[in-house]
């Protein structure tokens, strides 16, 4: 079978002989031909998509040297067929693989660390290295990927002697047999590879790191190329823009704005809950001392207010135990408590009855009801 994808990366359309054609799962046909431009998923590269004839192509995979289609209709053995490649999929895996490769090199030759885990995704490519980098790091080879895109070099393929790879300095996930391909990018990295790539580093356009966490003892980048960067960019631009009308506020003024604002915020919710502390304070004398339960209902509280509430009524033994609702609509915020009752064995009975979820200490347990007031009031006050 003749691999038109690895000898030309660029085939966006061929003609084949179908040479088998087996049912497949779901109603699926597993169709190979004697050549072919669909690229299999591997190496953390996903598989090409497009059609077969009149078939849909929906997945690719290779087993025993031989790639496999997985269509959704029927082709007969010994008929001619043109393969069409799903372009603008492949050439945004091509542009994000190769970039990919330049970030990876770069890594390994400035920090000694391991692409250990490579996934490309419909809106994120994440990249995990076995070594913990620091942002400012990340953005230094950020620019250098960069200037290497910019300089458009050549993506060369070699195919080295037995000998020739016995000195050659290469990046390779495991011990390699047979003939090697090594994809070199002058600069960025030499690395074994059986992928797709662009030509020159130009067509990658650009890469743009979008985001680190720290996993599994190194880092995991998400990074985006090309097109789907354009993407990216265009998205957040949008969101950018939003905020800055919302906040009638320039875009490099934002971040302070919205510090400014939480900050204000912090200051505010602490008013506030000095206030409602008063207003219950002042409210109190409305529920005379009792041994018996209290239940309280109460509209619009936060669940740090409705937790106030609770508390102050039964430290002050307003009831036996002691629960405060807010909220309407079948759905409920609650707190329950008691100086006298373990509150985790009766707020885990109540949510058992009142499709509700929480927990807290013995003292006090918060939570939420999905149940109607009526329905809060007989399990509360029958228990
Ligand atoms: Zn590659």
């Amino acid at each position: 079978m003749e691999k038109l994808y690895y000898e030309r990366p660029y085939v966006k359309t061929f003609e084949a002989e179908v040479t088998d054609c087996k049912p497949g799962k779901k109603g699926t046909f597993y169709v190979t031909l004697d050549r072919t431009g669909f690229y299999p998923e591997g190496g953390g590269q996903p598989a090409d998509q497009g059609t077969l004839g009149s078939a849909n192509v929906l997945d690719v995979h290779e087993k025993d040297e031989t790639v496999v289609h997985t269509t959704d209709a029927p082709l007969e053995p010994g008929t001619r067929v043109t393969g069409t490649i799903d372009w603008e999929r492949r050439f945004d895996h091509m542009q994000n693989h190769t970039g990919e490769h330049i970030l990876s090199g770069l890594v390994h030759k400035h920090y000694g660390y391991d692409n250990v885990g490579f996934h490309m995704g419909k809106d994120e490519v994440t990249v995990d290295f076995n070594g913990v980098l620091t942002m400012e790091q990340i953005e230094e080879i950020e620019d250098q990927v960069n200037e290497i895109i910019f300089g458009n070099v050549p993506v060369v393929e070699l195919f080295p002697t037995e000998e020739e790879i016995k000195t050659l300095d290469y990046r390779s996930k495991k011990e390699l047999t047979g003939q090697v391909r090594i994809i070199e990018i002058p600069g960025g990295d030499v690395c074994a590879c059986c992928g797709t790539h662009v030509i020159t580093t130009g067509e990658i356009g650009l890469l743009k790191v979008t985001g680190m966490i720290h996993y599994k003892g190194g880092v995991r980048l998400s990074m985006l190329c090309g097109r789907k960067a354009m993407e990216d960019y265009r998205k957040k631009q949008k969101i950018v823009t939003s905020i800055s009308v919302a906040l009638s506020a320039k875009m490099d003024k934002i971040t302070d704005i919205v510090e400014k604002m939480r900050e204000d915020n912090g200051h505010k919710e602490y008013k506030l809950n000095q206030l409602y502390m008063e207003l219950f304070q002042s409210r109190l004398q409305a529920y005379p001392q009792s041994e018996e339960p209290l239940l309280v209902f109460e509209p619009d509280l936060a669940p740090v207010q409705i937790r106030q509430f609770c508390t102050l009524l039964y430290e002050n033994q307003k009831g036996s135990a002691v629960l405060v609702c807010s909220g309407g609509d079948g759905v409920w915020q609650y707190a329950l408590g008691s100086a006298a009752q373990d509150m985790r064995i009766l707020s885990k009975s109540l949510n058992g009855k009142l499709n509700g979820r929480g927990g807290g200490s013995a003292l006090i347990s918060q939570g939420t009801f999905h149940a109607s007031e009526e329905d809060i009031r007989k399990a509360f006050l029958e228990q």
